[in-house]
């Protein structure tokens, strides 16, 4: 349930409300606009509430009733966009936020180069996995905490902030001393005990939608990290499983169109793992942001015919510089940079 204050209701107000639910024992989330103040009222049974009960209290504007499942990710708690501050960089702006570099960390001297090809290409943010969640046992798996050690000597060389992926609840604290973003991939969307332990940071999180997910579900998990308190949310379309095998996943172009109508989080497009090769992910990528989209994630090796891991779908230095200098008009055609 959602109440809105009055514009400029007082403190006492919003208290008043606050202690309500909670005296019935609900949670409660503020958001707090630049003009008025938005409650969420959380709980098991808010279905049952009386709206009424809130709406007699002194400030109270209106109380609605948010009926999908997702309400903290929902616009109607927050109707102003999300900006995400990653280091000196922001989410969700007028510049669209590029982040680059290979799928997986394989040692100093290609994750140098990558940086550099990338960085100087004009990306933003560098991108690299020190633990891949794998298909099988038997591939790469990434360097773990050495790949995380190159990660922030690459970081600091190049002057990047860096995402990269954390797929275990244990391993939370420990990669969040590397990370700028930590990087929540497509299997784990929901493994709530991950969601949950990211959550109670205030790390920047690159929340990436579920193989088969709908938005639904998504915007859903998504909830997980807010109510944790986190509200440093970035979502990141890579591509979903339908019957069509022409491309890696199907990238789903309307979902950053129905995400902007639904939800305040920033939207960023993978056009790599959607299109699993390299020769479509300029086109993907050119759409994404003609839709909309926030930023891009996009894998870049200095080499692709010698990465361990996703090297068929990894941009060579040129094409990806190419490509940024392609988006930059289509970029400004909407009113963005890049
Ligand atoms: C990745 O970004 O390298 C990755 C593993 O992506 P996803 O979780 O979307 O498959
Ligand atoms: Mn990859």
């Amino acid at each position: 349930m959602i109440v809105e204050m009055r514009t400029g209701s007082p403190d006492e107000e919003v208290e008043g409300v606050v202690q309500r639910a909670k005296s019935l024992g609900f949670g409660v989330q503020l958001n707090l606009g630049t003009n008025k103040t938005v409650i969420a009222i959380l709980g098991p049974n808010t279905g049952q509430l009386d709206t009424d009960i809130f709406a007699v209290l002194p400030g109270v504007e209106s109380v609605t009733r948010i009926m999908k499942p997702y309400k903290l990710a929902a616009r109607e708690f927050k109707g102003e966009d999300t900006k995400v501050a990653v280091n000196g960089v922001e989410i969700g702006g007028k510049r669209i936020a590029v982040m680059a570099g290979p799928c997986a960390i394989e040692g100093e001297k290609q994750l140098m180069a990558a940086a550099m090809v990338v960085k100087e290409a004009g990306a933003c943010i560098l991108r690299g996995g020190a633990y891949k969640p794998r298909t099988s046992p038997f591939s790469f798996q990434g360097l773990e905490e050495e790949g995380l050690v190159l990660l922030r000597q690459t970081k600091r060389q190049f002057d990047l902030p860096v995402v990269t992926e954390v797929v275990d609840p244990h391993e939370v604290s420990k990669v969040t001393k590397y990370a700028d973003i930590l990087q929540i991939g497509a299997r784990n969307m929901q493994n709530y005990a991950l969601l949950t332990e990211i959550g109670k940071t205030k790390c920047p999180v690159l929340l990436k939608r579920g193989l088969s997910a709908t938005i639904t579900e998504w915007l859903t998990a998504a909830d997980y990290l807010l109510a944790g308190g986190n509200e440093n949310i970035i979502l990141c379309e890579r591509g979903i499983r339908t019957f069509e095998d022409s491309t890696r996943f199907s990238m789903d172009i309307g979902s950053i169109a129905v995400l902007k109508r639904s939800s305040h989080l920033p939207v960023v497009v993978d056009p790599s793992h959607a299109a699993g090769h390299y020769s479509l992910v300029p086109s993907l990528a050119k759409a994404a942001i003609a839709a909309g989209a926030d930023g891009l994630l996009i894998e870049v090796h200095p080499n692709p015919k010698e990465a361990l891991v996703d090297g068929l779908q990894s941009l060579t230095p040129s094409d990806f510089s190419r490509l940024m200098k392609e988006l930059k008009p289509i970029a400004e055609a909407i009113g963005r940079s890049i």
